[in-house]
């Protein structure tokens, strides 16, 4: 996926949760895009080229920048500085690799080699085309509905 389909999907599910302070918002629009420091080409590598060709040279793409142990650990360093920002990060994070499953392999659980996908036998290209398309059906025509499911589910 790309750089604003992770902020598109992290920023709205922050929002649909209840987040609506600009920091909790901008912490969930970051680190949903951190991940990708990895790739010379994406939204956060251009902005620091020498980390995607070391990260890329020495334990390769979407491993290190895309494993839970990675999460976990940020999550915690989060968690005891500023814990109001925990579970922004975590929307964040936490769907850019799920996002990233259907099309690529990621090792979730690295430094163990296994890495996991999700295949549907189509490009990726559509993939995040249908993704968006139904993501952007689903809050302009059950918007209401959403909100009020989700204030009972998580009882806010
Ligand atoms: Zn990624």
């Amino acid at each position: 996926m790309t750089g604003a389909t992770h902020v598109i999907t992290s920023v709205s599910l922050a929002a649909a949760l209840g987040f609506h302070r600009p920091s909790k918002l901008i912490v969930a629009a970051i680190s949903s895009v951190i991940c990708d420091i990895d790739r010379n080409n994406s939204l956060v590598g251009r902005f620091i080229p020498i980390l995607p060709k070391l990260i890329e040279g020495t334990v390769g793409k979407r491993t290190i920048t895309h494993c839970l142990p990675i999460m976990a650990a940020l999550g915690l360093l989060i968690w005891t500085s500023y814990p109001s920002l925990l579970i922004p990060f975590i929307l964040g994070f936490g769907s850019h690799l799920v996002l990233d499953l259907p099309t690529g392999n990621v090792a979730l659980l690295y430094p163990f080699p296994k890495r996991f996908s999700l295949n549907f036998g189509i490009p990726p290209v559509f993939i995040e085309s249908f993704y968006l398309m139904g993501l952007g059906v689903f809050f302009t025509l059950n918007w209401t509905n959403v909100q009020t499911h989700l204030k009972i589910i998580f009882n806010f």
